[in-house]
């Protein structure tokens, strides 16, 4: 593994450093602030920007109904993660957040005009949707005479910033990080901070003052784990740099509470990734290294969306483009109800059902099964995962599942295929985890817990029998991958 930055003159620079992330563009008077998946009022580029350029600040953000409408659940866990952590940044805005429900094409061109703004600032988002959205509110600002300004901030590194000598994208994951790595500077981690005393609250049509409740955007409250908005963000961070010596060697065992938990924030912006890579660099071993190491493989995904967009639809190897995936429809539901008789796939799987949440390794594990073992197209998880997680990112769900499948970018290769009973005596080795979401074998010993149909468990107490064979669908695998790599 290539070093990261030495920690010292990291450190000494950030004593020094000048700030350098404002672009210079022309002062304006007014401003709108719109954030999207930045929930957050520190270490905001935007935000920063906006507060710098301007004498008077409004912080907007606009419950767009096209993404919501998609939704198919009313008691969706990501807008109950979203509105509560609207509420902390309300809070910590001092209460001058302004929210809208509508169509943000329509919404923030009608905003900046009432206000008289002459720019509108937000951070970059490049998700395919939001690209042609973006491009739309800035086409229709320009009707009027006004700006859109956007920024880089979900990621350190966005777009084509760290590209071959060539100038091409990378392929594979190894030489963009040792590039990643090699290119990053103090500066490229500094904090945007804002200056707050200029956000205001005016009053305006087109957004209200503070938050909308749940049920004014037509949605229910619903259970999430974990502690919304940069505060939640903030005490999960400090909790895990406790810990974080000890990430290399706990990353893979899903009995315990071996990683960050901090995709969700930081999918949803209520954590600044800066501060992520700013910590790592501050803390010592392995552990920060290997977990810069999973920052790193966020912004290759984000890479690889930005520069090669047709993933979204298309496998990445070109050699599995129009392949037919000979899987059921049937074995596909077994495997989204967590009812297959592979106890670490159906834990998994009803886990992420009910939470939204599932640890990566039991992902890996998952996806393979789904994609090997029962040979059904990755684009039916991909969907299916992009329902329920809460950490939903476009671009590390197509990656993930591009990797499991091996038609992704430096994916496993194809002949590689996880034993998922041998994967569960590895992540689970305790089994607490198998028994939770299975209470069909809490009964079950350490070893069972893994296989209860040698002992016929299964038969007595509820459990599923094995809707296939493992053995015999790896050869199925191996001979389906072989085929298409050879046309
Ligand atoms: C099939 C599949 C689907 C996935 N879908 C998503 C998704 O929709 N959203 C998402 O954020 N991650 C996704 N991942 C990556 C990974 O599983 C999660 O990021 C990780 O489980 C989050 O837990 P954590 O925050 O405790 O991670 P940590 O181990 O603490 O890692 C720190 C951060 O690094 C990033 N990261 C870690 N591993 C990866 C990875 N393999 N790829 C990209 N980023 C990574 C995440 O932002 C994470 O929060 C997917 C992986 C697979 C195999």
């Amino acid at each position: 593994m290539p070093p990261i930055p030495d920690v010292a003159t990291v450190g000494d620079a950030l004593s020094v450093v000048v700030p350098t992330w404002s672009d210079g563009a022309r002062e304006v008077k007014t401003a709108v602030c719109w954030v999207r998946r930045d929930l957050r009022a520190s270490d905001h580029r935007a935000l920063a920007e906006a507060t710098r350029a301007a004498r008077q600040v409004a912080v907007v953000f606009v419950y767009d109904t096209t993404i919501l409408g998609e939704l198919n659940d009313r008691a969706d866990k990501r807008v109950t993660f979203i509105h509560r952590s609207l509420d902390d940044l309300d809070l910590a805005l001092k209460g001058r957040l302004l929210t809208a429900i509508g169509d943000p094409c329509a919404v923030i061109p009608k905003l900046a005009h009432e206000l008289g703004a002459e720019a509108v600032f937000a951070n970059h988002d490049d998700d395919p949707y939001a690209l042609r959205r973006d491009a739309r509110v800035k086409e229709e600002l320009a009707k009027d005479g006004r700006e859109l300004r956007t920024f880089k901030d979900h990621v350190v590194f966005e777009r084509a910033e760290v590209a071959t000598a060539g100038g091409t994208p990378f392929r594979v994951y190894t030489p963009y990080a040792r590039a990643w790595r090699a290119q990053l500077s103090a500066r490229d981690v500094e904090a945007c901070v804002p200056d707050l005393e200029k956000v205001g609250a005016p009053t305006t049509q087109s957004a209200r003052a503070g938050n909308h409740t749940l049920s004014d955007v037509g949605f229910q409250e619903a259970t999430i784990w974990l502690a919304p908005g940069s505060t939640g963000a903030k005490s999960r961070l400090d909790s895990f740099l406790a810990r974080i010596g000890d990430y290399g060697s706990l990353r893979d065992d899903a009995d315990t509470d071996g990683t960050s938990g901090l995709s969700v924030h930081l999918r949803h912006g209520t954590l600044s990734v800066r501060e992520c890579v700013r910590a790592c660099l501050g803390a010592e071993g392995e552990g920060s290294s290997k977990w810069l190491a999973e920052l790193i493989w966020r912004e290759f995904f984000h890479m690889v969306l930005s520069q090669m967009p047709w993933v979204v639809n298309e496998p990445f190897q070109p050699a599995y483009h129009d392949v037919d995936w000979p899987g059921s429809q049937e074995h596909f539901e077994r495997w989204r109800e967590g009812q297959t008789g592979y106890p670490l796939v159906d834990a998994a799987m009803r886990c992420l059902n009910e939470t939204g949440w599932m640890h990566n390794r039991l992902r890996m594990v998952v996806a393979m099964f789904l994609t090997k073992d029962l040979l059904v197209d990755y684009r039916k998880g991909e969907v299916h995962f992009a329902e329920k997680l809460l950490d939903f990112e476009l671009s590390s769900n197509n990656g993930g599942w591009q990797w499991c499948a091996s038609t992704g970018a430096d994916a496993q290769p194809w002949f590689r295929i996880f034993n998922p009973v041998t994967q569960s005596r590895r992540a689970c080795p305790k089994g607490d985890f198998i028994r939770r979401w299975c209470p069909e074998l809490r009964d079950c010993d350490d070893e069972q817990v893994h296989w209860p149909h040698k002992s016929g468990l299964f038969a007595g107490q509820g459990y599923v029998a094995p809707i296939v064979d493992h053995a015999v669908q790896r050869e199925k695998a191996l001979a389906f991958h072989k085929a298409v790599n050879r046309r």
